[in-house]
Formats: structure tokens, sequence, C-alpha cells
């Protein structure tokens, strides 16, 4: 039987495992760390349990197609609710808007809070449902870099709607002449974090992304993020896949060009087929020997990363639900720190997410487990201590406020993840949340393609490529490089 070789076993890694396993190949996964899942994992802190890394879920029919395909029904496995409001938000001002996952319900809220046109709201879901129903199959269901992908009728038809699409003008541009209210703008402007890039220089094709919630929908797992990884790693494993954890690749062997085998803790595994899963500028620099290549990568901008309080708060909070947005006062500001300078603005906009607002189980009586992000640029070597500690002072304050209570006293855990190890626990380059940013019309283009070029019975998944980073993104390219490779000739 053939046999493919997994490099990682984050979200991606692990959906190519079981797709390759359905195929009937045998598999095997090589995982630096411990535990599966790389970025979706979770961590526990005196009492209190927390998701790791991603806490919104969107497109679940991604995840649930795994089991489909394996013959498996997959509430069996993995089951989830959808959330009927997505998110609360919170202005420096003192305004508060529920995103209610029934649009027209949104659009009342947002006519009434903001004073803005409910015509004028509509227009702008209808304008990102355009630009799915444009892209979506072309962008996030294939790969990019084959000349058949362009070859259907359908594309020939996004190509001509390009022009109506907004690769041309600037996220924020195209929310400040559609929207009314520059709350509204901000709110939609947020979307561009969705992939760590800057909504004042992303395209305004990212305007996609409101879609997927407004449209299809935000989801809860049971039992939280971690759900997710669990569920698709004991598919994987009933499926017959070997995964071999602490187990750090450290060469990709290439023979006349062909990938062959791979090298991990001295001794070689020969493969028909490898599949990457680590990010793709380390892939190449490390494993590949390949700096050239790497390089050419890292020319497009990083992504944003990710500073995250893990606190355990020993009271709950009524106005706060699953999801909840602090805005920043200014934030073409706080992006210019993020992008522009390097580093961290003085009033970030802070997001909370709480699963035990939905799982009991994730804190103790009465109190909750809070996951506090901002949004900090890469490492590029800043003095992140220094960073952390302003950052956290600043948090602090600007929620104590708009809360109206002394938080300080209430957190009694605490756990912290920043850019550096982001970097160390997943190896991301510079602790990067999404790979590349989006910040740049052709960036679609320029995220490297599911396979390589360079070298035979290589590919590649997972965030730092096609199509992207984020869940959906990340379990998309499993699905592009399960059409790509060839069919097993044993
Ligand atoms: P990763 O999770 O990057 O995992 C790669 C795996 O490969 C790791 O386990 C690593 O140990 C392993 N590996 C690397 N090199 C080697 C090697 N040489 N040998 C063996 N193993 C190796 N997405 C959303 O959809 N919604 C969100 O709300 C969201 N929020 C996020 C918040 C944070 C704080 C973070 C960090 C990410 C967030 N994301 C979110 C993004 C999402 O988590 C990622 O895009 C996605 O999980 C990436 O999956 P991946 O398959 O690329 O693998």
């Amino acid at each position: 039987m053939e046999k493919v070789i997994i490099i990682g076993s984050g979200i991606a890694g692990l959906a190519s495992a079981v797709r390759m396993a359905v195929r009937g190949y045998q598999v095997q996964v090589f995982e630096a760390n411990n535990y599966p899942g790389g970025k979706l994992s979770e961590m526990r802190v005196h009492g209190f349990r927390f998701d790791a890394g991603p806490s919104l879920f969107t497109m679940p029919e991604l995840v649930d197609e795994l089991f489909t395909l394996a013959g498996k029904n997959p509430k069996d496995y993995f089951q989830y609710q959808k959330l009927d409001s997505i998110c609360n938000y919170f202005y420096p001002d003192g305004t508060t808007l529920k995103a209610h996952a029934q649009s027209e319900q949104f659009i009342n809220e947002v006519s009434q809070k903001l004073k803005v046109e409910p015509q004028v709201v509509q227009a702008h879901l209808n304008k990102s449902a355009f630009i799915y129903k444009h892209t979506a199959h072309l962008f996030l269901e294939k790969s990019l870099h084959r000349i058949q992908s362009y070859l259907t009728l359908k594309t020939l038809r996004s190509i001509f709607a390009l022009p109506f699409l907004g690769i041309n003008q600037s996220m924020n541009n195209a929310n400040e002449k559609a929207l009314q209210s520059e709350k509204l703008v901000q709110l939609f402007n947020r979307y561009a974090t969705y992939n760590g890039s800057n909504p004042y220089v992303c395209p305004a094709v990212l305007n996609i992304i409101p879609h997927l919630e407004f449209s299809k929908g935000a989801y809860f797992p049971k039992g939280g993020m971690i759900s997710i990884t669990n569920a698709i790693f004991k598919l994987a494993v009933e499926l017959g896949v070997d995964f071999q954890f602490n187990s750090k690749v450290e060469k990709i062997n290439i023979e006349a060009g062909e990938a062959k085998s791979v090298v991990v803790n001295g001794a070689t595994h020969a493969a028909t087929t490898v599949i990457c899963n680590m990010d793709v500028a380390y892939a190449y620099q490390h494993l590949l020997n390949n700096p050239k290549k790497a390089s050419q990568i890292l020319q497009q901008e990083r992504s944003s990363s990710a500073l995250i309080f893990y606190w355990g708060i020993n009271r709950s909070y009524a106005e706060l639900d699953l999801h909840n947005i602090l805005f920043s006062s200014n934030y073409a500001d706080e992006f210019k720190h993020i992008f522009e300078f390097g580093d961290v603005y003085d009033d970030p906009t802070v997001y909370i997410n709480i699963t035990s607002k939905y799982s009991n189980a994730d804190a103790p009586a009465n109190m909750e487990n809070w996951f506090v992000m901002i949004n900090v640029p890469s490492n590029k070597g800043q003095d992140w201590d220094k960073i952390i500690q302003a950052a956290r002072a600043n948090i602090i304050t600007k929620l104590s406020k708009m809360l109206g209570v002394d938080l300080g006293v209430h957190i009694i855990a605490e756990q912290i993840l920043e850019p550096r190890s982001i970097d160390s626990k997943t190896l991301s380059y510079q602790g990067s949340l999404y790979g590349s940013s989006s910040n740049n019309k052709m960036a679609a283009f320029f995220r490297h393609p599911n396979f390589s070029r360079d070298y035979k019975n290589l590919y590649f998944c997972g965030g730092s490529v096609h199509p992207g980073g984020g869940i959906p993104l990340a379990l998309s390219s499993a699905k592009i490089i399960d059409q790509i490779i060839p069919n097993s000739q044993s």
C-alpha cells in the first residue's frame, strides 16, 4: 500500500489524514508537540478550561463532511449549536450593539442604535453575499495555481464580475462609501482581522467575510472548540492513521526532484507522498534547505499576531456573551501601530471570549473563563515583556471603565500567549496567526500553492498556504489537496 506522511497535526493536517485514509492510503502523522490540533488546542488553569486559539466557529459543514466521507454520522462524534447572537459590541462612548444572527434583527438593531437606514445595511450584506457567490467556488474550493481551475463557465462569470468585487479599493474605503455611520464602518472593518489583515489597506473583496456570519451563521461546538480537534483526531485513529507525537520532522529528503522520505529523530521514513501542514516558510527554510524560496514567501507581509490573556474571573458579567468586542477610540491609529510601527496601540480593541457562558464545566460555579485577546504585530524582536506589561495594564483600565468595575481584583488565574510563544508552540513564523496577510489585492495569488512546483509528491495544507488561515480555510486546503493528489497506483 502506498504511504502518505503528514508533517503536523494542525486542523488541516488532521483533515488531510482523514481524507487520505478514506482513499485507502497508509497514513502516518508526525507531530512535534505531544498533542494534536496545533493552534486548535486547549489549556486548563486552576479549575478553568480555555480554548487556546480559535474561538469563532463558522462553516461547520466542512467538519461534518469529513465524517460523511468516512461513512460515519457526524453527530456521533461532534455536535454544535447555532448562535442566536454572534457578538456584543461596546463602543468607547457607551453605545452597545448586539449582532443578532438573524439579519433582519441585526438591521433593526443597527437602525435603532446607530440611525442607519435599514436598506443601507441590507445592501451591504447583499454585497457580501454577491462577493461570496462569485469568489468562494474559485478562491476557497480550488487551487488557484492550476490552469484547470479557470476552465469553467462559473469561473468565467466570476472573472467578468471582478470589477464589482472590490479588488481595487480598500475595505475601509468601500465601507465608508456604503455605510452611514463611523461605528458601523468600524464594525465591518473588523472583519479584516479574521485573516490578520489591515482594513485600511486590504482589498474590499474581503467584505466576503461578514456573509459567513450573517448568512451561514456562527456556531458553538459542544465542549468548546477543542472538540473539533478531538472529534477529527478520533475519526483519524479509527481509520487507522498512525500518529507519532513528540516527533519533529527535521528534513524532507528529495531525490531526483521528488519527495521520497522524511527524517525524524535521526531515522528516515519513506513515503510516496508527503503532505506538509507546517508553516510553509519554515518548511523551505529548515526541512528543504531552500532559503531562497523561503525568502520569496516572506516577501509577502506577515499577518498580525495576537496577545492573549487567559483569565479566571471570580464573578460573572450579565452584559457579556460568548463573543464580545470592546472597540478602540481610533481604529485607524490602532492598525497603524500594528502594521506600520510594529508596536501595540495603548487603547487597543479588546476581544473577550467566554465559553463558560455556554459550557458550565469551563469555570467553577459563578465564575467565568475569559479569553482576552488584542491584535498585535508579528514578532520582529520587539521588547515583548515590556509590551505585555503595558498592554495588560491598559486592557484592565479599559475594561474596568467600560464595564464599571475594578476588574484587576477579580482576576484569580492567568496564563499568557504571545507572538513568541505562538511561534514556538506551533512553529508559525514570527507568531503570525494566518501566515501572510491579505494587505494586497494580489495576495490571494501570492499565497503558496497547495503543491510544490519544485519537488514532486510534496503537497501543502494549513493556514500559511492557499486559501489561507482560519479553520474553514485550513479545512478547505485539505479538501484541495485531496482533489489534486493523484490516485494511488497500487
Ligand atoms: P497549526 O494549528 O498551525 O498547526 C501546525 C502543526 O504542525 C502544529 O501542531 C505544529 O506543532 C506542527 N509542526 C510544525 N512543524 C513541525 C515539524 N517540523 N514536525 C512535526 N510537526 C510540526 N481561526 C478561526 O477560524 N477562528 C478564530 O476565532 C481564530 N482565532 C485564532 C486565535 C488565535 C490566538 C490563534 C493562534 C489562531 C486563531 N485562528 C482562528 C486561526 C486558526 O487557529 C488557524 O488558522 C488554524 O488552526 C491553523 O491550522 P493549521 O492546520 O494551519 O495548523
